[in-house]
């Protein structure tokens, strides 16, 4: 396995590597990997003949009040795990080379962006979309690999993949979850023991819900009223941010459940912002 850290290395491994007629498979992360991560990488193995993995906390996707300076970092332990799930190349670019000082182009999703985290972070999906966009240019990958743990993403990020016209195939793999149901996070870190067992809140809150709906219960209100009861059961103090029930690709709120809807929340447990989603049907 290769790590690379300059932008014309890597474009020059992807450059070879497709003229050799090898498939290059994306999977773009900011690090601090778990097993979410890693189902990624393997899935991008069996799709593709190059799995390259990029680690890049990137600025443009974090708030001025957020989490940037203090988010985890495990270089050393990361490129282990990469290697281990079949990564071949690791690209670790430097913040000035991808951001210099006069840098000033940005990539924006219009109208998915605005509704759940947009709403509360608003300028965060256009960092993500000219991340992912400036990576998608230096790697011209021919598959790349999101995780459902972070649903609007995915769609925010397949609209412009659509939308700009990348032949990139684009696979949304399904949330990895711990033993009791957390969904895996690099931000699980910040937990001490019982604020983690409170950090369940969400998926019990979602267990709830799709078991009113197993139930036959299609009111979006009742569940919601039944998940935020559920969080506050777990987690007194919870700050709930939002629970939204959206048709799957379009992100607009419905009333009652139906085959394609999924309820997403986000939730401050100890000063830390959760997300999670699931399809209820
Ligand atoms: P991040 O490092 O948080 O930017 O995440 C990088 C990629 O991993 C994104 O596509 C995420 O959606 C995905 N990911 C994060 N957590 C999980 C998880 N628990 N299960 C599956 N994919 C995940």
């Amino acid at each position: 396995m290769r790590t690379v850290r300059s932008i014309r290395t890597m474009q020059n491994v992807c450059r070879e590597a497709t003229a050799r007629g090898k498939r290059i498979g994306l999977v773009p992360t900011m690090g601090f990997l778990h097993e979410g991560h890693l189902s990624l990488v393997r899935r991008a193995r069996k799709l593709s003949d190059l799995v390259v993995v990029t680690i890049f906390i990137n600025p443009a996707q974090f708030a001025p009040n957020e989490d940037l300076k203090k988010y985890p970092r495990d270089e050393r332990g990361d490129l282990r795990k990469i290697r281990d799930a079949g990564g071949d190349v690791v690209f670790i670019p430097k913040r000035e080379d991808i951001y210099p000082d006069d840098y000033e182009t940005y990539v924006t999703v219009e109208k998915l962006t605005t509704a759940l985290e947009g709403a509360s972070r608003p300028t965060h999906f256009r960092g993500v979309t000219t991340i992912v966009a400036k990576l998608f240019n230096i790697t011209r990958p021919d598959v790349a690999v999101f995780g459902m743990k972070d649903y609007q993403q995915a769609i925010v990020l397949r609209q412009m993949t659509k939308d700009l016209g990348y032949p990139v195939k684009f696979v949304v793999a399904p949330t990895v979850r711990e033993a009791d149901g957390l969904a895996m996070s690099s931000r699980n870190k910040y937990f001490t023991p019982s604020q983690r067992t409170e950090a369940r809140c969400l998926f019990f809150a979602l267990r709830t819900a799709r078991e009113m709906v197993k139930a036959g219960i299609a009111d979006c209100r009742k569940i919601e009223k039944e998940m935020r009861a559920a969080i506050k059961a777990t987690y007194p103090t919870a700050g709930i941010d939002y629970i939204a029930f959206t048709e799957f690709s379009t992100l607009r709120p419905v009333q009652e459940i139906r085959k394609d809807t999924i309820v997403s929340l986000a939730v401050k447990v100890h000063g830390v912002r959760l997300i999670d989603n699931m399809k209820l049907l």
